[in-house]
């Protein structure tokens, strides 16, 4: 399918970035498992998936459950998706400028850490499509926010008098001060608004923008 980009090469686990999905429902039933959304809100909080379904407030998801895909929808924010292939623990992240300040990505590792005893050596990590730093000009509320959680300014980019910041290289720094291993974390090089005719893009499109998702499962 052309509207999919499937990360992570490993028999145990399905994981895969969509491009703007027109028809959700229709495409829900094409899914080998259930999945579990959860109710999105800018918020810094890592649900742990167990026994209960029932969709909660939180923006990042982890687990160790099989048959189940858990997901995030995007429309320019980060969707990213984490395995750990050593303790078979799978997370999902949606990561807007907001999400990207409070360290969503940074608390949700040390949530797999906690929970399931993951070493962060071990984890795999992809950042899927999204605004890149080419079209995200930004505030300075917006840069003072992030700069609370992320030392490095790399994901800073002056264009024309303005500032622009890259949401996916920012979330690769917390990573790496987290404890990640650069090789493990793949980027793609996307722009939703760049291709706003293939994604979902919020900048571009307004509050019509429809989403984009990021899954992951193992089987
Ligand atoms: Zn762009």
């Amino acid at each position: 399918m052309d509207h999919i980009i499937t990360v992570f090469e490993d028999k145990q686990v399905q994981a895969f970035f969509t491009k703007k999905l027109e028809d959700f429902e229709t495409f829900k039933k094409s899914l080998p498992f259930k999945i579990y959304l959860p109710i999105q809100k800018h918020t810094d909080w890592v649900h742990v998936l167990e026994g209960n379904f029932i969709p909660q407030i939180a923006d990042a998801i982890i687990t160790n459950r099989k048959s189940v895909l858990i997901g995030i929808k995007t429309a320019d924010c980060v969707p990213i998706l984490i395995y750990c292939p050593d303790k078979k623990v799978i997370g999902a992240v949606h990561a807007g400028w907001r999400g990207t300040a409070k360290g969503i990505l940074r608390k949700t590792i040390k949530k797999m850490v906690e929970i399931y005893s993951c070493k962060k050596e071990n984890l795999l990590i992809a950042i899927g499509p999204h605004i890149r730093g080419c079209c995200y000009e930004v505030g300075e509320e917006v840069i003072d926010a992030m700069k609370s959680q992320i030392s490095n300014n790399d994901y800073i980019i002056s264009k024309n008098g303005k500032f622009h910041i890259d949401l996916g290289i920012a979330n690769i720094i917390q990573a790496i001060e987290e404890g990640v291993k650069q090789e493990n974390i793949l980027k793609l090089d996307e722009c939703t608004y760049c291709k706003s005719n293939e994604y979902a893009s919020y900048r571009f499109h307004g509050k019509d923008a429809g989403r984009q998702y990021g899954f992951i499962g193992m089987l």
